[in-house]
């Protein structure tokens, strides 16, 4: 890849990254929380391009959209949110377990093990992601998902079933 081949890639992600931001704002405008993953610490796949750039551009892109989306959004009175992405992919939204074997890279599906539910992966990780923001305007502070024990588990689904009998009355 030449250097002038890749400067174009550059302006090109900027770009793109530019007008998804500007597209995001105006899509929901003012008064608007804006959730992130907090991607700090967090390596990408770079197989894909050449070794020159895999350290350099490993998360660029994704830092440039936070930076655009965070400008914009302060202009609007508007807030962005980096939230933990600890399990994101990984938990049910129905009925909270976290398996990563539920995730099914190659069909782009989960499909949740315990109780059947099924949905596009992204689609998912968008779910988790909102439901952290929801978190974070709840007043907590650093929301993350949690991921119980089996031991965890199984005492939780006892609690159900034991509290169960008591509520038929109501
Ligand atoms: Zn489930």
């Amino acid at each position: 890849m030449t250097q002038y081949v890749i400067e174009q890639l550059v302006r090109k992600i900027f770009r793109v990254t530019y007008r998804l931001a500007k597209t995001l704002v105006a899509a929901y405008g003012s008064h608007t929380l804006f959730v992130l993953e907090d991607l700090t610490n967090v390596t990408f796949n770079t197989e894909d391009l050449p070794k020159s750039l895999r350290n350099s551009h490993r998360s660029w892109s994704f830092f440039q959209l936070e930076s655009f989306l965070t400008y914009k959004a302060q202009a609007i009175q508007s807030i962005v949110v980096k939230v933990n992405p600890a399990f994101t992919s990984q938990r049910c939204p129905k009925c909270g377990l976290v398996e990563k074997a539920n995730r099914h890279h190659d069909t782009h599906e989960y499909w949740c093990a315990q109780c059947q539910y099924r949905c596009n992966d992204d689609r998912l990780g968008a779910m988790n992601i909102a439901m952290l923001g929801q978190d974070w305007l709840n007043c907590i502070k650093h929301p993350k998902i949690k991921k119980l024990t089996t031991i965890g588990w199984i005492l939780i689904v006892k609690r159900v079933t034991v509290n169960y009998p008591v509520m038929l009355p109501l």
